[in-house]
């Protein structure tokens, strides 16, 4: 099966890592902080590694001071996580809706959602078209609201000549191995406040203060660390970074074969009947993470089966959040936001990685067509 998404590792990713396992170090180490800089010189922004894109929500959340009473408005449109690490945390998620064409986070209904409950306002970068930032950030300045990107997809991408990273308060990334770059399992955190960085690194530091001029009791001996706020292990071990930083140097080759296939796949499909291409606004430079049509007519379901049964991984990003029966169950009701759901109900997302070949990307276009015009 051709996978919808899937990692690229070379020879020099696989020393890295043996280079790593050979060290004195197998967690905390030196590469944990090279990539943390190398990441900071891609994002813009200082960053925090943490083991996981959700871990990075669940830190940036707990960095901002999310907790019960509070309200967080974020999109549907996106992996649960996103909700789910603010849910976690005691905070009411608010879900407001999204663009009709871009499907990210529209910024008027994130106004409409505002309650002087509002502590936070998450976007996501959807299939790595960064979100509406410059109104986002009025309303939620408006709203004395946090400015979270949830940025699982984007990191690379541009707005308005603006790396993603220095565009919200604090931004999560994720770097699973469907991702536009991978350490099997991890993510980061990037904020350029000192404040809240500071509080993402002790979180993910099981809340370990080992700073002395910060300390209760900073005579109780050279041994002493202290825990002011509760916090995680979350930590992104030394091999793990190894791996990142090696890809990290290919993040331009990766973003470069990414534009040119959905600049083909917008190609080769501009005439398919019964299909709508996903679109670019102006102001944004897109790290291609999927490429999400929509199937018209009330087919998606149909050509979702031919296309797995013609052993073509496509894959639908996302049922709206609030569907999940863990939400369901706490009382969110369907047609809430019927842009999210409309999306949804036509989405599939075709074939998107590096290493997909143009033979493989030409079959896909021929499975797609055939399907839609019988
Ligand atoms: C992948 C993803 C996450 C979670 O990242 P993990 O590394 O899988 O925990 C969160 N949000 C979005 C939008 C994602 O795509």
């Amino acid at each position: 099966m051709l996978p919808y998404g899937r990692q690229n590792v070379t020879d020099a990713d696989i020393e890295a890592v043996s280079a790593a396992l050979r060290s004195d170090w197998l967690t905390t180490g030196p590469r944990v902080d090279a990539f943390e800089r190398e990441l900071a010189a891609v994002t813009g922004s200082p960053c925090v590694t943490v083991s996981s894109g959700t871990a990075a929500l669940h830190t940036a959340y707990a960095a901002a001071g999310i907790g019960p009473g509070d309200e967080v408005v974020t999109t549907p449109m996106t992996f649960y996580a996103t909700a789910g690490t603010a849910s976690m945390l005691g905070a009411t998620v608010v879900f407001a809706d999204v663009e009709e064409d871009t499907a990210n986070l529209d910024p008027y209904a994130v106004e409409a959602a505002i309650t002087g409950r509002t502590r936070a306002v998450t976007a996501v970068d959807y299939a790595g078209h960064p979100a509406e930032y410059d109104t986002l950030r009025k309303v939620a300045d408006g709203a004395g609201a946090v400015l979270i990107a949830d940025a699982a997809h984007a990191i690379g991408s541009a707005y308005r000549g603006r790396p993603v990273g220095t565009l919200a308060d604090l931004t999560t990334f994720s770097f699973f191995p469907t991702k536009n770059l991978t350490t099997g399992e991890g993510g980061a955190v990037a904020s350029t406040d000192p404040d809240l960085l500071r509080r993402a690194r002790e979180f993910r530091t099981v809340g370990l203060v080992r700073d002395r001029s910060r300390m209760r009791h900073p005579d109780e001996g050279a041994w002493h660390q202290e825990v002011h706020e509760f916090g995680l292990n979350y930590r992104l071990p030394d091999v793990l970074c190894a791996l990142g930083s090696s890809q990290l140097r290919r993040l331009p080759v990766f973003k470069a074969r990414r534009a040119r296939l959905s600049a083909r796949y917008d190609e080769l499909l501009a005439d398919a009947p019964g299909l709508r291409l996903p679109t670019t606004r102006d102001q944004v430079d897109p790290m291609r993470h999927l490429y999400p049509v929509r199937i018209l007519g009330g087919r998606r379901r149909e050509v979702f089966d031919r296309m797995r049964a013609a052993g073509i991984g496509v894959q639908v990003n996302y049922i709206p959040a609030y569907w999940h029966p863990v939400y369901a169950d706490l009382g969110y009701r369907r047609g809430m936001c019927p842009n999210a759901e409309a999306f949804y109900a036509e989405q599939l997302s075709l074939p998107l990685f590096s290493d997909l070949t143009d033979a493989d990307q030409e079959r896909v276009v021929e499975t797609l067509r055939t399907i839609l015009e019988s």
